[in-house]
């Protein structure tokens, strides 16, 4: 049985990984429609990523005998006036979800829930990965995205990105 307030935070971050699935794919809608196809592929795959996340906190608590409540996913309402602002957003997108996996893990903490801890370890670490990825896309695109040339060549090697189902499998 999980203690209420840590079960009540896992089902919160059913949304938030939903609602940032929802703010991938309108990234990758911005991209589309400025003929950057390879950007909307890099977060149409961040988007199924974000999704799965999603699918495996909802697992998780199933696993636990949880039942789940499904609240509605909040519109993607960032305006982006340049190719590099979705860039920057994504960057401060997972330094605000890593936020939220560590406050799960406190209170989780502290009643000694060690169960949702092992769980969340995985996504301590999945989050490490996705702030660098994020910062990276900026780093890229500070150097090369300013020249049409550049541009060009950034956009075809993240049109290379190809999906893969996460490490984690909840049976
Ligand atoms: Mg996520």
């Amino acid at each position: 049985m999980l203690n209420e307030k840590v079960s009540g935070l896992c089902n919160d971050q059913i949304n938030k990984e939903f609602y940032s699935a929802y703010l991938y794919l309108d990234m990758a809608v911005y991209y589309a429609d400025q003929g950057l196809d390879g950007f909307a592929n890099w977060y149409r795959i961040q988007a199924q990523e974000e999704r799965d996340h999603a699918m495996l906190f909802l697992q998780y608590l199933e696993n636990n005998g949880v039942r789940v409540t499904l609240d509605a996913i909040a519109k993607p309402d960032k305006v982006f006036a340049c190719h590099r602002d979705p860039l920057t957003m994504a960057y401060e997108h997972e330094q605000y979800v890593t936020s939220l996996i560590h406050t799960i893990y406190d209170a989780a903490q502290e009643c000694k829930d060690y169960r949702t801890m092992q769980f969340l370890d995985w996504f301590v670490k999945e989050q490490g990965e996705e702030e660098k990825n994020a910062d990276d896309m900026v780093k890229k695109y500070d150097l090369y995205g300013s020249d049409p040339k550049g541009l060009y060549s950034l956009n075809s090697e993240l049109a290379g990105r190809a999906y893969s189902a996460p490490s984690l499998v909840l049976d």
